[in-house]
């Protein structure tokens, strides 16, 4: 079995503040190192669970945080920004199942842990189709463009929850529980990590059974900005359409050019900033 691990940040346990996940900021360095013993965790639950390949994709910001020495030795990590399929990147059909750990809750979500769409700066809203999609539903739905369900999802509640609406079957492991955006209750590392272990091998044992999300084609994604700026960017783009003025819409074939299209208007909305 051969599992990839898509592997953010802001859902690691203990993390409530972006000062804590940020490269330039002193908490960096130690949080840094629980995001990598918590993939450590996922990957020693997929082997229990009988995947004999795990591809490591890290997703988070400048998508350099893990510490590849530290690393579980049968996992291969990808790394480094910009990547063409961003927090996806390394994903394709010959996968069989897909972990999302240490992700958080969508743009505008209450009692998320630094709730936000790929930007915190841009991005208000994501639609794919009738969906609105954060990180996970977004990420969730390249992967069901590849065939690949998703198996596990770990961060804080509302995270997990919110993802597991749109996924009923995922494997989800709940670390910490918000209080807010910017204060939560959080397991302690290693309860977390023990959870995330076996919540991985549980969904490596069901992984046969799940049903990757195939969304219909073709599909229009919608792209809600901060900024009128950053939609009038987008519209750069041929085939994009104004909705509203801070929104544009784009009518794509199916989801894997949605999910090219958004990245790319992602890359000019941050030119405004
Ligand atoms: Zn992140």
């Amino acid at each position: 079995m051969k599992v990839f691990i898509s592997a953010d940040m802001e859902g690691t346990a203990g993390v409530t503040d972006w000062d804590q996940v940020m490269p330039d900021k002193p908490d960096y360095a130690r949080f840094r190192r629980l995001m990598t013993e918590e993939v450590n965790a996922a990957i020693l639950g997929a082997l229990e669970g009988g995947a004999k390949e795990i591809v490591v994709n890290d997703s988070h910001n400048t998508m350099r945080n893990l510490l590849i020495e530290e690393l579980h030795p049968q996992a291969q990590l990808i790394s480094g920004s910009p990547k063409p399929r961003s927090m996806m990147q390394g994903i394709d059909n010959t996968f069989d199942a897909v972990f999302f750990t240490g992700y958080h809750a969508a743009a505008g979500t209450q009692d998320g842990i630094l709730d936000h769409t790929y930007s915190s700066a841009s991005v208000r809203q994501i639609k794919l189709g009738n969906l609105i999609v954060g990180e996970a539903g977004l990420n969730a739905a390249l992967a069901g463009y590849f065939k690949v369900p998703v198996a596990l999802v770990t961060g804080d509640v509302t995270a997990v929850t919110q993802t597991k609406k749109l996924l009923p079957q995922v494997e989800a492991v709940a670390i910490k529980e918000p209080i807010g955006r910017l204060a939560a209750r959080s397991y302690q590392p290693v309860e977390a990590r023990r959870r995330i272990k076996e919540g991985a091998t549980r969904a490596l044992k069901r992984a046969k059974d799940l049903k990757p999300l195939i969304l219909p084609r073709p599909l229009t994604v919608e792209l809600e900005w901060t900024y009128t700026a950053m939609a009038d960017r987008c519209m750069l783009i041929p085939g994009t359409t104004r909705v509203h003025p801070r929104t544009v819409a784009y009518k794509a074939r199916d989801v894997e050019q949605a999910f090219s299209v958004t990245m790319a208007c992602l890359v000019l909305a941050r030119s405004t900033l």
